[in-house]
């Protein structure tokens, strides 16, 4: 299975890019939401969270990776979708924040089953436990945002409708 593995490390690093790219985009965007304290929070303990998954990925790696000089820097389809984010118009940002936090989470679950099945596949219960670790996390925060975006979205609607928000461009 020494190609399998090969292939496995490097998902190992396209993982901790997109960790890393996440870090980047969870802090920008609870700075963005204070008038959402929920949100805020939530964002803002998912980025701990974040930052342990990295912790994880980059631990197994030296583990089991050998050369960490091979850690990728962020893909570039990550960091066009975060550059994405940060770019947002200010008027309905908590809305599109919310919906690509949400797309973020689902890159993030597909991206852990892959590597759940791939460490079952090779019978490594490092990686097995590193990947359902960090999965659980991702469903919890896909979950409760899915769950926050009625309320979000209502919250938003009438905030504009009493002019707490700055005209739409
Ligand atoms: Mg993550
Ligand atoms: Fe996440």
């Amino acid at each position: 299975m020494e190609q399998a593995r090969n292939e496995v490390l490097d998902w190992l690093r396209d993982a901790h890019a997109m960790e890393q790219q996440a870090e980047q985009m969870l802090s920008a965007t609870a700075e963005r939401v204070e008038h959402y304290p929920e949100l805020q929070a939530r964002l803002r303990s998912h980025l701990e969270e974040t930052r342990g998954q990295a912790r994880r990925l980059r631990a197994y790696l030296e583990a089991h990776g050998g050369d960490t000089s091979l850690v990728k820097d962020v893909t570039g389809r990550v960091a066009a979708f975060a550059q994405g984010v940060g770019t947002m118009a200010a008027g309905d940002e908590v809305v599109k924040i919310a919906l690509a936090s949400y797309h973020f989470e689902q890159l993030e679950i597909a991206s852990y089953r892959i590597l759940l099945a791939a460490a079952e596949l090779l019978q490594d219960e490092d990686l097995r436990a590193v990947s359902a670790g960090n999965l659980a996390e991702e469903e919890a925060m896909a979950a409760w945002l899915l769950e926050q975006l009625p309320s979000i979205t209502r919250q938003y609607l009438q905030r504009s409708e009493t002019g707490g928000l700055p005209a739409k461009r």
